[in-house]
């Protein structure tokens, strides 16, 4: 890759709360660290961002304003909007290359970009997708409390979900979307008073992004309000390309957030399946904590 001119101390792939909280944390302790997003983060379709205290519903475009406004303070912190497709580690430094020209340079290197996720291919999902259709009871189980609710899956995680979504309405469903219903679960759901459907979803229904149906193949209809399905993730194809050790889609990191490779931190929901705004935020901090004390003590 090119030389440029100048060293960053950090570059931070991505511009969520993982990387705007290690960006405060950089910024006061005065190193000299660029943000470059790509500016498309998986809650973007939400309608607010929840549980994170002091911001409860704000939107998530809200939120990143909100705290890039914060580090407007501290001049040694900036931003680019721009999609890094290229990293190497040479020479002692991490080089970056993004789709839209730039050439960076950075003594650490922090990954905060998200992971990617599979939707199913259920006619009607990708219109509902965190407007009626969600993921996370505690992200969004509030918003639809009292409503009659179904989730879908089977064996453990169904066992788990069903009676997590009893906490916010007494009216859940289990729907295994073709999968047979195991014994371990049969009475799980029968002591609960949880109902259940094997047959495969065929189409989600209702005006515009709301839910009102759910079509099976055996040509049930289940009159639904809110449907939780968690779809599968993995791995930005940078990381990959990095050759990092991975647990399923998430980047192994220590206790302070460091990978396996050198000077290479990764913090949020890329190394997590706890996927919360608190959480990345908390591992941002961590991560900026410390690549400020590794290269405090680093002899270059
Ligand atoms: C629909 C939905 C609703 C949610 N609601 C809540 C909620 O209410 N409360 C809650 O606590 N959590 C919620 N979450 C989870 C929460 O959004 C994530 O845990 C959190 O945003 C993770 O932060 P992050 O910084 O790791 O990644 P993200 O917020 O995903 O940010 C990653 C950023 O990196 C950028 N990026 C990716 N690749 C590149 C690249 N090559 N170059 C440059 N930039 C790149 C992306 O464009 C993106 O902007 C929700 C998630 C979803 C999907």
């Amino acid at each position: 890759m090119m030389q440029g001119p100048e060293v960053l101390d950090v570059l931070i792939v991505g511009g969520g709360p993982a990387s705007l909280s290690a960006a405060l944390y950089l910024g006061r302790a005065r190193r000299r660290a660029l943000v470059v997003d790509a500016g498309s983060p998986r809650h973007a379709p939400s309608a607010g961002v929840h549980n994170f205290l002091t911001r409860e519903g704000v939107t998530p475009a809200g939120f990143r304003e909100l705290a890039w406004a914060d580090l407007q303070e501290f001049p040694t912190l900036s931003r680019v909007e721009a999609r890094v497709t290229a990293l190497a580690f040479e020479n002692d430094l991490w080089q970056a290359r993004t789709a839209q020209g730039h050439e960076l340079r950075a003594r650490a290197l922090l990954l905060a970009m998200g992971t990617v996720e599979i939707p199913p291919e259920i006619p009607g999902y990708a219109e509902r997708w965190a407007k009626s259709v969600h993921h996370c009871p505690f992200c969004h189980g509030w918003e639809v409390r009292d409503m009659p609710v179904a989730t879908v899956g089977h064996g453990e995680f169904a066992r788990h979900m069903a009676p997590m979504l009893q906490n916010w309405s007494d009216d859940v469903m289990l729907l295994t979307h073709g999968e047979p219903l195991d014994a371990e679960t049969r009475q799980v759901l029968e002591a609960r008073g949880i109902a259940h459907h094997t047959s495969p979803i065929v189409a989600l229904e209702g005006p515009g992004s709301a839910l009102h149906t759910i079509v099976l193949q055996d040509g049930t209809r289940v009159a639904r309000r809110a449907l939780f399905m968690k779809p599968g993730q993995r791995p930005h194809d940078l990381i990959r390309e990095l050759g990092l050790p991975l647990t399923g889609a998430f980047v192994e990191v220590d206790a302070m957030q460091r990978t396996a490779l050198p000077l290479l931190w990764a913090a949020g929901d890329c190394t997590t399946g706890f996927q919360q705004v608190i959480e990345a935020a908390a591992q941002g901090a961590r991560a900026a904590a410390s690549i400020i004390m590794t290269l405090t003590f680093s002899t270059d």
